[in-house]
């Protein structure tokens, strides 16, 4: 019988960059799954930039950043490219939005990063349904809504910190902004202001689900109206394959995948460590030249993501000395890496995508945070989650050899490593369940689809 029920039009815009975009393609994706139709606007740079863009399921539009031909590079400085952003960005998204008005599918939701808040000001111009995006966990957003508010003081004075429905936090468990004082102010400013529209949202949705979090997620309840919606990984990875969902989505770099695959498929089962710092961060010479030598020095395979523009750093003969023993690529399908049985532990700065793929795909963790929510994921990585350690890091600032090496023992041998991989285990049963027909994820997304769905 043919389905005569309206199914509504979300166009989603996440904020351009890799960590961003991916969470909300394939929430977007899961979204097209559940009957929706689903437009994913990205940057006109973006759009060039793209290495790779499998999706059938979705269409792909695109607005202006007003910095077409570099992006982020071009802009001065990050106030300068968001001021831009925001004037040109607001005006060809309400462009976007004109464009599809005649149309059989008008856009009835906008589904926003809010490190974008003006995007929910085009929305409601046009009366339209406008959903937040928040692409960190539920504890993260909960401290920067406290200091938004005035609930917490900076700086802080007094340590530890407690905040409802987390545990308690010393300073270095901080987002880094607030731990480390005066550090990327206009990041900072960027994630507070995340508040400054995310209470006039028609919802907020966050890229977690309920069991990693509860009291988090809970207490944010509290002040929002909150459905957490993760992990947002194609079902495929996660043995549950819920529709045609393998497609990783959108690569900004170029992906060694095959190389990484037949490589892999060489090592025997959990004897490899993966490492990768995501796409932003950048590693000091010093901790480049630590981390070579302690993977030298381990009895242990290794893949290690060292992006084009980092390369430089490594040692000199660095790649020609290991051998067989790693392999270095500029980029790999981390999702495909994860899931491949050869992996035993993943070295991570701790970005929340990256987290929530090994939570999913039962990967124990070898935290070693860098900057933003990388040192609140860590914190949970290692005290709440238990899937793993948190590198120490000297005076320097650097994390030395030894005590990675330590890290690496930790979580690959031993009575410990075997407690990391039951537990991580534990979490991909809890992922899988969470996005399965009933699960809290997926009851979230329902409640979500609903509002754009007559019959
Ligand atoms: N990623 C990837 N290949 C790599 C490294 C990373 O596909 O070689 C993906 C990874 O799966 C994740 C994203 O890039 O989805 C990185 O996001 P995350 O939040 O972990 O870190 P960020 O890049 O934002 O610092």
């Amino acid at each position: 019988m043919e389905n005569k029920a309206y199914r509504g039009h979300v166009l989603a815009l996440p904020y351009p960059s890799q960590g961003h975009i991916n969470p909300l393609l394939q929430f977007s994706k899961r979204l097209v799954s559940k009957g929706l139709k689903a437009t994913l606007a990205t940057t006109l740079y973006i759009h060039n930039t793209m290495q790779s863009q499998s999706s059938s399921s979705l269409q792909f539009d695109t607005i202006s950043d007003g910095y077409d031909e570099g992006g982020f590079a071009q802009a001065e400085s990050i106030h300068a490219y968001l001021n831009r952003m925001e004037t040109i960005g607001s005006k060809t998204l309400a462009d976007l939005i004109i464009k599809n008005k005649n149309t059989a599918n008008p856009i009835d939701c906008i589904i926003y990063d809010p490190f974008l808040p003006w995007a929910l000001e085009v929305a409601k111009k046009f009366g339209i349904f406008g959903a937040a995006f928040f692409t960190q966990t539920c504890a993260v957003n909960f401290i920067y809504y406290h200091v938004h508010y005035g609930l917490l003081k900076l700086p802080i004075t007094s340590t530890p910190i407690s905040i409802p429905g987390l545990p308690v936090l010393d300073l270095e468990d901080m987002p880094s902004f607030i731990g480390v004082p005066g550090s990327y102010p206009a990041y900072f400013e960027m994630a507070l202001n995340q508040f400054s529209s995310s209470d006039k949202a028609d919802v907020v949705l966050v890229n977690t689900f309920y069991e990693l979090e509860p009291e988090a997620v809970d207490s944010m309840s509290r002040v929002s109206r909150l459905l957490p919606i993760g992990p947002t990984i194609p079902s495929f990875y996660l043995d549950k394959c819920l529709e045609n969902d393998n497609d990783y989505g959108l690569n900004l770099f170029v992906s060694y995948s095959s190389v990484c695959n037949n490589w892999l498929n060489t090592k025997p089962e959990g004897s490899v460590i993966y490492l990768s710092f995501g796409s932003m961060s950048s590693l000091s010479n010093k901790q480049m030249e630590e981390l070579a030598f302690a993977l030298k020095g381990s009895k242990f395979h290794f893949l290690w993501v060292v992006k084009a523009s980092e390369e430089a750093k490594l040692p000199k003969k660095f790649v020609e000395e290991i051998g067989n023993k790693g392999l270095v690529v500029q980029w790999c399908s981390q999702l495909e890496v994860l899931s491949n049985k050869a992996i035993g532990c993943f070295l991570t700065h701790c970005g929340w995508n990256s987290t929530l793929e090994a939570l999913s795909l039962g990967v124990p963790m070898v935290g070693v945070p860098q900057w933003t929510d990388q040192t609140t994921n860590a914190k949970y990585v290692k005290d709440v989650w238990k899937v793993g350690v948190r590198a120490k890091v000297c005076e320097n600032g650097i994390v030395g050899r030894e005590e990675i090496e330590f890290c690496i023992k930790e979580v690959m041998e031993g009575e410990r490593g075997k407690y990391f991989q039951k537990n991580a285990k534990k979490w991909r049963e809890l992922a899988i369940k969470a996005i399965s027909e009933g699960g809290s994820s997926d009851k979230s997304i329902d409640e979500f689809v609903s509002k754009f769905v007559n019959s």
